[in-house]
């Protein structure tokens, strides 16, 4: 019997705050067979994972979070990914853009009157991949907000005061790159497209034109009926079916590993159709 699977996770390679190796432990901890480590552009953290692993006889499945843009900001997850050089060559260019980004949050920060510095920020960081999470974590520490989750709402997030948007990367580049490493490309968390279920068929056919394989519907924020649609249209669209919690340790502190907020429960059979899927990609 295989027990507990999750299939989002995030390291210190990027917003997580556990390291892939304390990752790993503590998920064996709590019961889980199999893991994903999904950082956001980056697989930096993926080969301290494996090696943990191995070591503790938990199964990590090599995986990545990509961040294309749609009208708003859409999330991609790869499983199995290689890494390639032309996916590290991609995944630079991403990170400069990224970092270009941060450095326009800061200065509309400092615009606002907070003193932080990029130096700060790369400190709470360590990881390749730099964002938006470790810019509040050093606002949240000055006492500038009460909680991450404030931090977004007022300044970080789209809407908020020092937003600033990153280079586009299309969702055509997206999961091209995904497949061209060798990975299985699946749409992370439907819900914060903010589409109703209308637009998103619509948008699912475009991205399974694309090479979209599979749909991230269970996850730790939706509710059971949320699940349930994009169950139904995972179904209709002949998409493989994938679930994880979206695990960043302290940086979403109410958002447990294998759990979620208490109720999540996604059985190895998930991963059981990935591999399947990715024998038949055959690389
Ligand atoms: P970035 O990758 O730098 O664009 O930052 C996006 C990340 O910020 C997401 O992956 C989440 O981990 C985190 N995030 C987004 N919205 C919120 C929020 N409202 N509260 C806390 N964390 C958030
Ligand atoms: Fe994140
Ligand atoms: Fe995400
Ligand atoms: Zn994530």
């Amino acid at each position: 019997m295989k027990g507990l699977v999750d299939l989002h996770i995030h390291t210190t390679a990027s917003d997580g705050t556990m390291s892939p190796r304390e990752v790993v432990r503590y998920a064996k901890e709590k019961g889980i067979s199999a893991l994903a480590i999904t950082d956001h552009d980056t697989v930096s953290g993926i080969s301290e994972a494996l090696s943990a692993g191995k070591e503790m006889d938990v199964e990590v499945i090599p995986g990545i979070e990509i961040s294309v843009d749609l009208n708003i900001e859409m999330h991609l997850l790869g499983y199995f990914i290689n890494k390639t050089p032309e996916l590290e060559e991609n995944l630079n260019e991403f990170k400069t853009k990224r970092n270009d980004r941060n450095k326009k949050i800061i200065k509309k920060l400092n615009e606002l009157g907070f003193k932080i510095d990029l130096e700060e920020v790369l400190n709470v960081s360590g990881g390749e991949a730099v964002g938006r999470p470790h810019i509040a974590s050093v606002l949240l520490r000055k006492g500038y907000v009460g909680s991450m989750s404030e931090a977004f709402e007022l300044y970080l997030g789209a809407g908020g005061k020092a937003y600033a948007q990153r280079e586009k990367v299309e969702p055509k580049e997206g999961i091209e790159l995904i497949l061209k490493a060798g990975g299985v490309p699946v749409l992370a968390h439907p819900k914060y497209l903010n589409l109703n279920n209308k637009k998103l068929d619509k948008l699912l056919v475009k991205l399974i034109e694309y090479g979209l394989a599979g749909m991230e519907v269970y996850y730790s924020t939706n509710t059971i009926y949320e699940s349930g649609e994009y169950a139904r249209l995972a179904i209709k669209h002949g998409l493989l079916i994938t679930g994880g919690t979206d695990f960043h340790g302290k940086n979403k502190p109410e958002i447990e590993i294998g759990i979620g907020r208490g109720n999540m429960k996604i059985d190895y059979k998930i991963v059981k159709d990935l591999k399947e899927f990715k024998d038949r990609l055959g690389s």
